[in-house]
């Protein structure tokens, strides 16, 4: 009855979806089907061959002994509340870089992107009324596909940088071959984010009644930095009401918060060696991270990626762009979760907002018409992509305008506009260009340390979640 309830609130009519539901023995059939390696029976896109495989097999081995980085019950809290969002209960954040690089491993920095999310998250709870699940692109997203397999600067060609998980980001020969201890090296990075990120959420920094004091130091001479310390105040005049009316500060729901990683699963060696039998369940859970997502690149449906995440029970992402057909959404959508459990799939679209405008209707209806529950999300960062003055950047007005588009169609449609998903850092760069800021062209090579795509800097990021937050209040 419950799945029927969440069903109606996400938009679905519910006998059909309860009359139709993907056949379960053939979904359990698959599933028995699956092992935790059976992905190496498909064909694997964007993996590195490593040049001396028993070299490779001994990182992978270590990897396997290694402890998990998150724990299945943290994923199955995950996912209850990616249902909320499916239904309308709460909105998905997802931020953090393109791509983490080693050597930004640093304390201040994660500290930087953490706290604007949890900015950003108040903004869009107090603003817009809405819990919301906060997810870093975080302690993981080391892997990049790449569209092309080599790259050519003055007439050099090199193999491509595939994320500091595989080679290095430096236009030479040796950087760009494959090492398999950046496995393990990307590893250890993952636990000590992960820990730090632990530490801000449990240990008292990221208690509600500091949202005062989370403003970055630059930020506060900034338009959206202004707005956000007045709404800041209102929060904690509300909360020095609250506790004048007996609130205790010292209770988990005041003093703590959830906070998630996710990554494109994409190295799938590297997933695999961290995937592990849940105690609880017998499930298999990648514990390399709380959420898990296919690329647009990667989620071809006789792939190994799809075969590897339709077993493991974490809850997941699909990317798509226009250049997928709805009935391949669907296909995709029933084959990674032929239970229609809710909460399992986001399916995270990334188009432009011209092209978003025009296919994600058809999206919606197909699945709804499938009866499929999901969370929808809307990636306004990779439809966006444009070359200036050879710089890779986005523009701030095509950014807001896709999620204007994301929000306005769900409306017309009837459908659950779930959460964004962004590529943005707390650091003061200028790689997109716009926003509140102005950051014009001849700003761009002033403070562009991304190492891979442009990323929103704080301010700008704080000013997509009041625009957020103003569609979810109205
Ligand atoms: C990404 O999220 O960095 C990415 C490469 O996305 P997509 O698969 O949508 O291109
Ligand atoms: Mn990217």
């Amino acid at each position: 009855r419950r799945r029927c309830l969440a069903i109606a609130r996400a938009g679905v009519d519910p006998p059909r979806a309860v009359a139709a539901p993907p056949a379960t023995a053939a979904a359990e059939l698959r599933l028995r089907n699956w092992a935790i390696d059976s992905w190496r029976q498909y064909d694997a896109l964007q993996q590195p061959v490593y040049p001396d495989a028993e070299e490779h097999r001994r990182a992978v081995e270590e990897i396997k002994r290694m402890p998990p980085l998150v724990f299945a019950g943290e994923c199955r809290t995950l996912q209850a509340k990616l249902a909320q969002a499916a239904a309308g209960e709460a909105f998905v954040l997802q931020g953090g870089d393109c791509a983490e690089a080693f050597a930004d491993l640093n304390a201040n920095r994660i500290r930087d992107t953490y706290r604007v999310l949890l900015q950003m998250s108040v903004v869009l709870t107090f603003g817009g009324g809405m819990p919301v699940v906060k997810m870093g692109r975080m302690a993981g997203q080391f892997a990049k596909p790449r569209s092309a397999p080599t790259e050519t600067i003055d007439g050099v060609e090199l193999p491509s940088y595939r994320g500091d998980i595989i080679n290095g980001a430096a236009f030479d020969a040796k950087s760009r071959v494959p090492d398999p201890w950046r496995l393990l090296k990307a590893y250890n990075h993952c636990a000590s984010t992960l820990n730090l990120l632990r530490g801000f959420s449990s240990g008292g920094y990221a208690a509600l009644h500091r949202v005062t004091e989370w403003s970055l130091d630059f930020m506060r001479a900034t338009e959206n930095g202004h707005a956000y310390i007045d709404l800041a105040e209102r929060v904690k005049e509300a909360i020095t009401f609250m506790v004048a009316c007996g609130l205790d500060l010292n209770t988990p729901l005041m003093k703590e918060t959830d906070f998630f990683t996710c990554h494109e699963a994409l190295l799938l060696d590297y997933e695999e060696a961290l995937t592990r039998e849940d105690s609880t369940t017998s499930l298999a859970y990648d514990t390399s991270s709380h959420f898990l997502w296919c690329g647009e690149r990667t989620r071809n449906l006789d792939g190994a990626h799809v075969e590897f995440l339709r077993g493991v029970a974490n809850p997941i992402g699909v990317k798509v762009s226009n250049k997928a057909e709805p009935s391949e959404l669907v296909s995709l959508i029933a084959t990674l979760n032929p239970l229609n459990t809710p909460g399992r799939i986001a399916v995270v679209t990334r188009m432009g907002a011209d092209k978003l405008k025009k296919h994600l209707p058809a999206f919606i209806s197909a699945v709804k018409n499938s009866g499929q529950v999901v969370t929808w999300i809307c990636d306004p960062m990779h439809g966006n992509t444009e070359s200036v003055n050879g710089f890779k950047t986005r523009r701030f007005e095509n950014i807001q305008k896709e999620v204007e588009t994301f929000f306005d169609v769900h409306e017309t449609m009837g459908s659950t506009p779930g959460g964004i998903h962004l590529e943005m850092t707390g650091d003061n760069v200028t790689e997109c260009m716009g926003g509140g800021a102005q950051i014009s062209e001849d700003d761009l090579n002033s403070r562009y340390h991304t190492h891979c795509d442009p990323r929103l800097n704080a301010e700008q990021a704080l000013e997509l979640a009041f625009y957020a937050a103003s569609r979810l209040r109205s």
